[in-house]
């Protein structure tokens, strides 16, 4: 028989994600809304015998478990979702916040690759992982068990809406000097698109700039209201 579960228990980490993602800043909310955000999950001794990933090529989606390490461990009942313009507020069960009981996170990832040597590290994409995230389980993705297509989202029914990015020439020439200038560049798109700024700031005149970090690069950016380029309806992001 297993022991009974105590009030608390130990989680040990089985590895460290490397991300593309210096900053939380930046990041957008969920996976797979920046397809092009790379990381390593680079295992630790002793989940990091090649046996504990025999079989895991097989698959091209992971659920990776893991730690809001740069979240305090703090926790509230309610609290107000960026999705809801943060005023509003909703219990903590009904949300994907960082700020929860055992801060613990569950993101759905592209499996690009495997290495080996020395020892196993797991190549992910389109995920949502800020650098040195500790990893507590990886699971692969059973279509047919973990995708529900009638499933109700209430209050987050879709992705949220993409601003139109538009590069400064200046922004265009860095990237065209650097042999990963293309996947850079479809990257800012991918991140800056989701509007990164805390969401008190979405809903009106904001001349602020901002800086986001992919990779080794700061992406500095600003958003035009509606400005004439980009329609009626939307704005855009520099
Ligand atoms: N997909 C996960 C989930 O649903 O549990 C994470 C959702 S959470 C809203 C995504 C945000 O977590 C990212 O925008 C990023 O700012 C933040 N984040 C990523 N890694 C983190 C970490 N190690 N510690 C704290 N926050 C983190």
């Amino acid at each position: 028989t297993s022991s009974p579960i105590s009030a608390t228990m130990t989680l040990d980490i089985i590895g460290t994600i490397e991300s593309c993602y210096p900053d939380k800043f930046g990041i957008p909310r969920q996976p797979g809304l920046a397809p092009g955000a790379t990381a390593i999950l680079r295992l630790k001794a002793p989940f990091d015998h090649p046996d504990c990933v025999r079989g895991l090529e097989q698959f091209s989606h992971l659920w990776i478990s893991f730690i809001f390490h740069q979240s305090p461990e703090r926790w509230t009942p309610l609290i107000r979702p960026p999705r809801l313009g943060g005023n509003i507020r909703i219990g903590v069960f009904a949300s994907r916040s960082t700020h929860r009981p055992n801060r613990l996170g569950l993101s759905l990832v592209e499996l690009a690759g495997i290495e080996y040597t020395p020892t196993p590290a797991l190549i992910l994409r389109g995920h949502d992982l800020v650098d040195t995230t500790p990893v507590v389980d990886i699971k692969p993705y059973l279509p047919w068990a973990d995708s529900v297509d009638d499933a109700r989202a209430g209050f987050a029914p879709e992705p949220p809406p993409l601003l139109e990015v538009r590069l400064s020439d200046d922004c265009q020439r860095t990237l065209n000097a650097r042999p990963d200038g293309e996947n850079l560049a479809a990257l800012i798109h991918e991140v800056l698109s989701q509007d990164p700024r805390p969401a008190y700031r979405r809903h009106k005149p904001d001349e602020r700039s901002y800086g986001v970090r992919l990779h080794d690069l700061d992406v500095r950016f600003h958003v035009e209201a509606n400005a004439p380029a980009s329609g009626p309806d939307h704005d855009s992001i520099i």
